[in-house]
C-alpha cells in the first residue's frame, strides 16, 4: 500500500474487513436486500449469579419465547461469572418498550425457565440494540475488491454462524489473493464467491426453517435419530462445507423430508 498524502492510500487490491460498517457496499452501492425480515437484538453483558447446580457453564443456553416462536434469547457463560444475554425478534415486537434495559428486562420476564435462571442476575450495563444486521451484497468481489465476512453475507446470529464465515471468507480470499499476486489466474466468482455462498446458503436455509418453526419442530422433537443430529449439528459448528454430508448436499430437500417424517 502506497501512501499518498498523510491519510489517503492507494491500494492495489482492498479486502473489505468492517462487518457491519459495510464500508465498501456503501460507497459502491453494493447493498442488496437480504430476503429476511428486519430483525433486532438486544443485549447485553451482565452478573448473572446462576446457581452452578442449576446450569452448565459450559454450555451456550438458547431459549425460544413460549408464545412467538420466531422470538428467542441467548444466554453465553463466561468463565468470571458473567454472561452475554440478548433477545432477538423482529423489531415491531419492541414498539411498546421505550428502553432496551426494561425491555429486555421485561421479555426475559415471559419466559420462566430465564427468569429463574436469572433471578438474581444484576443488569448493571447498558443493553445495546442492533437492528436490520442481515446483510446481503449484489456481488462479492469486483476487479480489485473483495467483501469478507459480514461486509458480505451475513443471515442471522441464530447458530452463532458469523464467525464461521468470516473465517472461511478471509481463508478463501488469502490464498486467491496470493495466487493472484503471484500472477497465476485466479477466479474469484469459481474460486470465491460460489464457495462462501454454499455454506452461507446452507446456513440460510437452517436459519429460514428456525424462523417459521419447522426447524425448532426439529430440534425439540422428542425421539431424535442420533445419526441425523449429529449430520446437522455438524453444519450448526460450522462445517456447513462438507459435501460429504448429505444435510449439506441437499439440505433444503433434506430437511423437507425430515420434517414429513
Ligand atoms: C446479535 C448478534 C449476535 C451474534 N452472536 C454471534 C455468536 O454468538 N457467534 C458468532 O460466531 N457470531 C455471532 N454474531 C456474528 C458476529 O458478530 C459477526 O459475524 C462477526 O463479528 C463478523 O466479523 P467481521 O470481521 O465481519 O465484523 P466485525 O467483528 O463487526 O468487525 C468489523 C470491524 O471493522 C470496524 N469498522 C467498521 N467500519 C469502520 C470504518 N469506517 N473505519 C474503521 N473501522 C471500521 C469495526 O469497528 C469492527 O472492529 C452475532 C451477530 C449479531 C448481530
Amino acid at each position: 500500500m502506497k501512501p499518498v498524502k498523510a491519510g489517503n492510500y492507494e491500494a492495489d487490491f482492498v479486502l473489505d474487513d468492517s462487518g457491519f460498517g459495510s464500508i465498501l457496499p456503501k460507497l459502491l452501492d453494493l447493498e442488496s436486500p437480504s430476503g429476511f425480515p428486519v430483525r433486532q437484538a438486544l443485549f447485553g453483558h451482565i452478573e448473572d449469579r446462576i446457581k452452578v447446580t442449576q446450569f452448565d457453564r459450559n454450555k451456550i443456553r438458547i431459549t425460544v419465547h413460549p408464545e412467538c416462536k420466531d422470538v428467542w434469547f441467548w444466554l453465553i457463560p463466561f468463565s468470571n461469572g458473567r454472561s452475554s444475554i440478548g433477545v432477538v425478534a423482529e423489531s415491531g415486537f419492541y414498539k411498546q418498550w421505550d428502553d432496551n434495559d426494561s425491555a429486555l428486562q421485561d421479555i426475559i420476564g415471559q419466559e420462566s425457565r430465564l427468569t429463574g435462571l436469572l433471578k438474581n442476575a444484576v443488569f448493571d450495563q447498558k443493553i445495546n440494540a442492533l437492528t436490520g444486521y442481515s446483510a446481503n451484497v449484489k456481488s462479492l468481489y469486483g476487479k480489485d475488491y473483495v467483501l469478507l465476512d459480514n461486509a458480505g453475507e451475513f443471515p442471522d446470529p441464530v447458530f452463532s454462524s458469523g464467525v464461521t464465515i468470516a473465517i472461511k471468507s478471509a481463508s478463501l480470499a488469502a490464498e486467491i489473493l496470493d495466487r493472484q499476486f503471484n500472477n497465476e489466474a485466479v477466479d474469484w466468482r469459481m474460486d470465491y464467491a460460489m464457495p462462501l455462498q454454499r455454506g452461507v446458503n446452507t446456513f440460510r436455509i437452517f436459519v429460514n426453517a428456525w424462523y417459521d418453526g419447522r426447524f425448532q419442530d426439529v430440534i425439540f422433537h422428542p425421539r431424535q435419530q442420533p445419526e441425523i443430529k449429529a449430520m446437522i449439528c455438524s453444519i450448526l459448528a460450522g462445517y456447513a462445507w462438507d459435501e460429504n454430508n448429505p444435510y449439506v448436499k441437499n439440505a433444503r430437500a433434506r430437511l423437507d423430508t425430515l420434517l414429513q417424517l
